[in-house]
């Protein structure tokens, strides 16, 4: 009874969430195809409420995390749950602005399970996107990226420079994707699809697998599925 009571509170959440108008730092070095298809609603895979919940659960993980920082002299948390300066491409908030008293370092937290911290040797190259759209908008140099394994509570920490060239390939990146959204342009299949590890997780397989692999028109894409929905019923 209580399962079925806090999925269905997970699943509501998630159904009614609104659609998308601007891109988020998150989506930093993501398959510019699977953002397009979000932004156009095209139907996607739902997501099971388990794995809602660990969003969730994330969220707690952060909260742990600071409680310390926050309470110790030796670091100072100058803001924390900082959202990036307006403009127009991406928003976003960080973790956190940590000071050791001599530089500033945004702070990004990120949890995993046990069998992926284990094997963490290095950042993950998704993680440092994103950090380096944090460090160029914050214009602070230098970055943490914290990660946290969910099972065993272990941390691993590295610290990420500002790469002025990396973040500014990530925003030409989003700048062309809004025009294609605009133009109803579908870009093309991300580089190693299907075996990419993207495409394993990606909720628009099926609708991806319609289209063509490089740029098409969304009228296009659209026709193809709304013939496979007339099917089905
Ligand atoms: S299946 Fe792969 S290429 Fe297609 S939208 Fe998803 S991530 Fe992109």
């Amino acid at each position: 009874m209580l399962k079925e009571i806090i999925d269905k509170f997970y699943l509501d959440k998630e159904k009614f969430r609104k659609g998308q108008t601007s891109f988020y730092i998150s989506e930093a070095g993501k398959c510019p195809r699977q953002i397009f298809l979000k932004f156009k609603n095209a139907p996607k895979k739902d997501l099971e409420a388990a794995f809602l919940r660990l969003f969730d659960h994330g969220e707690n993980m952060h909260k742990l995390i600071m409680k310390p920082l926050l309470s110790t002299r030796d670091i100072h948390v100058v803001a924390s749950e900082v959202n990036i300066p307006p403009q127009e491409i991406v928003r976003g908030r960080a973790d956190a602005v940590l000071s050791d008293g001599k530089e500033l370092f945004v702070l990004d937290i990120k949890s995993m399970n046990s069998m992926i911290f284990r094997n963490l040797k290095e950042p993950k190259e998704e993680n440092v996107l994103q950090l380096q759209l944090y460090l160029h908008f914050f214009k602070i140099p230098k970055g943490i990226l914290l990660y946290v394994d969910k099972d065993r509570l272990g941390l691993k920490e590295f610290l990420v420079n500002y790469n002025p060239a990396v973040a500014e390939q990530l925003i030409s990146g989003l700048t062309i994707l809004k025009k294609q959204i605009t133009d109803n342009a579908v870009p093309a299949r991300i580089p190693g699809y299907p075996s990419y590890w993207q495409c394993q997780y990606c909720q628009y397989l099926e609708v991806c697998k319609l289209g063509e692999a490089e740029e098409m028109k969304w009228e296009e894409l659209k026709e193809k599925i709304e013939g496979l929905n007339g099917k089905k019923e």
